[in-house]
């Protein structure tokens, strides 16, 4: 079980996850977890730090794309901001959005970058998929998310204690 939940890689921030490293081990795909990952779950607007992250990515080739379990006109209105391609009401961690993902971006080497471990690592690593495990934006969560994170708690105790869990990195 813990092998589902755990991370290939860990960052404190999505900033932490650079162009340079991802060309490097031929990451020219990434999906990118919107809600505490990309932006705090309370906030409508795209910072200007992840617009330059983006644009950063874009210049080196590297194709992005967006995911999340949230759907409606707020996310519809940060999916505008950024431009990128976007899987909305996902339902992660069940493979399907993911497979559709990854068919959309058309197959190969993609990384997938979330901040929950019983969602965007569970569902990564289910599909057989490379995941970077970001620390949480903080921003207010669904009552849903406050009841998992207890139990991510948990399975973090028990991925470090078993010395699974990968470092904290800059990438
Ligand atoms: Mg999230």
């Amino acid at each position: 079980m813990l092998k589902y939940v755990c991370p290939d890689y860990r960052i404190k921030s999505l900033f932490d996850l650079s162009p340079k490293w991802l060309k490097r081990n031929g990451y020219m795909k990434i999906v990118v977890d919107i809600d505490n990952t990309l932006l705090p779950r309370d906030k409508n607007l795209v910072g200007p730090r992840a617009m330059t992250w983006i644009r950063q990515l874009h210049q080196q080739g590297i194709n992005v794309a967006l995911i999340s379990n949230n759907g409606g006109d707020r996310i519809k209105g940060i999916v505008r901001q950024t431009g990128l391609g976007a899987v909305m009401r996902a339902a992660k961690p069940l493979p399907l959005s993911y497979k559709r993902i990854v068919k959309g971006m058309g197959g190969g080497k993609i990384l997938f970058v979330g901040d929950q471990l019983l969602t965007d690592v569970l569902g990564a690593k289910i599909s057989g998929l490379p995941v970077v495990w970001v620390q949480s934006l903080g921003g207010k969560e669904h009552f849903i998310t406050r009841c998992t994170r207890k139990l991510e708690k948990f399975l973090i105790n028990r991925l470090i204690s078993s010395g699974k869990m990968p470092k904290e990195r800059v990438l």
